[in-house]
């Protein structure tokens, strides 16, 4: 089909890349600033949509006002007081015809401020009450003295832009209004060709961005708020398909380029005959989806997921097979030191009798051993290599790369499953070079539609069975208060023979907490704790302790004294959330379990019920639970199932969460909700393949025009 000539005219496309500096107000200092965010022409800031909206479009009366929801009051002022405690402080109580009374507080004011606020006055403030010393209280609220004649509501919505550090409020929002001014017409603007727009009944851009930034008086203001108003959806409608042709662009380049076609499947036989048990209908089917891709000479892209226990390592070692039988390297890298180790034991059992070489490499792989695996990498003489992020180091050169397996893959970014791709082919992938197949493998399943667009780059199977004999864990969730019955739960799971583990989470909110190793070092106290409390109540068992401050090596004794049951309770923090097998614990205790999300939870409850003896998870919290809290343990309880888990976590959380946006390399959105805008997606993938095949330059200019860096890195 011919291709259109869709792409804007070369004058106007030129408005929307205008450096910000030409905009008034906008000096190289603030310039630098925006920068920081990635904001650095006008299309940026019509792009920077509102993350959400003040609505002063009502009054609410003081009584009503509910900690944390944000609201606009209007009152007379009763009392001030200004004071000095540590720094100088202003309060005003205000009440209104509801009876009730909140405080305004303010830090930073002028003597002017304090002279407005007399006695009788009526104000009219917006903000989020908290509770304060006498009820609640708000914060530097925005707020306005009234006159006499004025008291009319505002009538429409006040966008509220996510933050850029060193730049205030309102210049931000003077500087986007300013770059919306300069807006282009609707045709020059506009990227999707209307034959794909029109049936879909949504406004153009021009118009959406104008409804989102500016909502005009008589917008639907529930609908802005919910961001379900057709505006938002046209434009999370784009956002998706900028991502989704992002990532199909993706593949398509992966695809251009040659592998080699493994086909020799003697040794995965024999390897198959080996072990100790029969594959599942589901490890078959998969596998025998891998044994297709590897025969072909282009790459494999194949995600794998599977439920925590499916059996996934043992795909991925039959896969490891192929290569080493054609003659060249298959290389395996895991997320964590403890879960990397125990797939190089898993390996070197399964492998080594079939006379295949398997070597290690770890950041604590170093000096003299390190150089000798680095030569044995290089030379070919390792078939199989297993470790850490250090396999993507630089210095790390393999012979014959010819299938690279990531495992845990959330874990990872999109950026070292490719760094992983490119020892393949000597670094630089040029379109026609040679690089491994791809195996990516993850425990946390996801929905369908989030996984189609979470993974387009990516063909998807799934391991959806596990081995026989397992029996479902048992999930109670028990008050904190109940901690001493555990400790004989456990007294008595350990005297039959059994091993347990008890998980020590993070007091406080890893969110808030933004330096992961404060977060450890927090988790590891706690761990150290717990581990002395219960080393001390049950003297008759041998205790261990796992966190991520230890020393490797101490780590690694731990966990392998736990696997070979000479530790019968392991005190450990989250670190063992990911891959560890030990068939024989059959109690998990997790503490702070209410802090925690889904998919960490079935992670770590994924420890448990691995053997044939019945396990079950004991849940403690905190009381009071918040609704979520409550909701997310109530889902642990009532299923063991991951899909089904993962459909609740989209519910309760919200994509971001799940697919672990930070680690996934999949950006963040700037307003497309893959929740909320679940329905949009068929008619993006449909759009996409239209897209892609008729028009590739809208694709690549949408891509661009959204995606930007990501993409451009993407199409390396
Ligand atoms: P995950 O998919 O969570 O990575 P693992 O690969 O660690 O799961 O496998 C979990 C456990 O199940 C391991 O002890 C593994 O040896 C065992 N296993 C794997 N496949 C089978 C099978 N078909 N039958 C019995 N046990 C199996
Ligand atoms: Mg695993």
């Amino acid at each position: 089909m011919a291709r259109r000539a869709a792409r804007p005219a070369p004058a106007l496309a030129a408005v929307g890349d205008t450096p910000l500096t030409a905009l008034p107000g906008c000096g190289p200092k603030v310039a630098e600033k925006l920068a920081a965010r990635a904001l650095v022409c006008l299309q940026d800031l019509w792009l920077q949509l509102p993350r959400q909206y003040e609505d002063r479009t009502r009054l609410t009366s003081i009584r009503a006002l509910q900690p944390g929801v944000a609201a606009q009051v209007e009152g007379r002022v009763e009392a001030v007081e200004r004071g000095f405690r540590y720094r100088p402080m202003l309060r005003v109580a205000v009440s209104d015809d509801s009876h009730a009374t909140v405080v305004l507080r303010f830090f930073h004011f002028r003597a002017a401020q304090v002279a407005q606020f007399q006695p009788g006055e009526r104000v009219r403030c917006y903000g989020t009450p908290r509770p304060g010393q006498h009820g609640l209280e708000i914060v530097h609220p925005s707020y306005r003295v009234l006159d006499a004649t004025d008291d009319e509501l505002g009538n429409q919505l006040d966008p509220v832009y996510p933050t850029v550090e060193g730049v205030g409020p309102a210049s931000l929002r003077r500087l986007i209004g300013l770059a919306l001014d300069r807006l282009p017409a609707e045709d020059a603007l506009e990227l999707l060709p209307r034959e794909l727009r029109d049936p879909l009944r949504l406004p153009s851009l021009r118009e959406a961005l104008l409804v989102v930034h500016r909502p005009p008086r008589d917008a639907d203001v529930g609908a802005l708020l919910a961001g379900t108003h057709p505006a938002q959806r046209r434009l999370a409608l784009e956002e998706l398909l900028a991502h989704h042709l992002s990532l199909r662009r993706q593949r398509i380049a992966q695809q251009a380029h040659a592998a080699p076609a493994l086909r020799d499947t003697r040794l995965a036989n024999q390897l198959r005959k080996a072990l100790p048990f029969r594959l599942t209908g589901a490890q078959q089917r998969v596998f025998e989806q891998i044994l297709v891709d590897l025969a072909r000479p282009s790459p494999m892209l194949r995600l794998v997921q599977g439920d925590v226990g499916s059996g996934k390592t043992v795909v991925a070692a039959l896969a490891t097979m192929l290569a080493a039988a054609a003659g060249r390297q298959a290389a395996l890298m895991a997320p964590t030191e403890l879960l990397a180790e125990q797939h190089l034991a898993n390996l070197r059992g399964w492998l080594e009798p079939l006379g295949v070489r398997v070597a290690w490499l770890a950041g604590k792989v170093t000096g003299r051993a390190r150089a000798k695996v680095l030569e044995q990498v290089a030379s070919g003489e390792a078939q199989v290599v297993v470790g850490t992020h250090a396999l993507m180091q630089a210095g790390v050169a393999f012979h014959d790369l010819a299938l690279a397996i990531v495992d845990e893959q959330h874990r990872f970014g999109v950026h070292q499953r490719l760094a992983l791709r490119d020892k393949g082919a000597g670094g630089s992938v040029g379109a026609s070079a040679v690089v491994p197949h791809q195996l990516v493998m993850t425990a946390t399943p996801i929905p369908r539609t989030l996984a189609m667009s979470a993974y387009a780059d990516l063909d998807v199977s799934a391991i959806d069975e596990l081995p026989p004999g397992r029996t479902p864990v048992q999930t109670v969730a028990l008050s904190a208060e109940r901690r001493p019955e555990l400790v004989e739960r456990i007294r008595k799971a350990c005297a039959e023979g059994r091993q347990a583990y008890w998980v020590c989470t993070l007091i406080d909110d890893p969110e808030e907490t933004d330096k992961p190793s404060a977060a450890m070092k927090i988790e590891a106290q706690a761990a150290q704790s717990t581990f002395e409390a219960l080393s001390a109540q049950l003297p008759e068992l041998r205790v261990g302790l796992v966190h991520g401050r230890m020393k490797a090596a101490d780590k690694q004794a731990a966990m392998f004294a736990f696997k070979a049951g000479e530790i019968d309770l392991l005190v450990a923090t989250t670190v063992i959330e990911v891959g560890v097998d030990v068939p024989n614990a059959s109690l998990m205790i997790i503490e702070n379990a209410e802090r925690l999300g889904l998919a960490q939870l079935h992670q770590l409850r994924g420890r448990v019920g691995r053997g044939s003896a019945a396990s079950s998870c004991v849940l403690l919290y905190r009381s009071p639970l918040s609704m979520l809290a409550r909701q997310r343990l109530e889902t642990m309880r009532d299923t063991n199932d991951g899909f089904l888990i993962a459909e609740k976590d989209l519910e309760l959380r919200g994509p971001g969460e799940l697919l672990g946006t930070r680690q996934t390399g999949l950006a963040g959105f700037r307003l497309a909700d893959l929740a909320r805008d679940a329905d949009l997606l068929p008619q993006v993938h449909a759009m996409g393949e239209r897209l892609l095949t008729e028009s590739p330059d809208v694709a690549e200019a949408i891509v661009a025009r959204w995606v930007g860096a990501a993409a451009r890195y993407a199409s390396a």
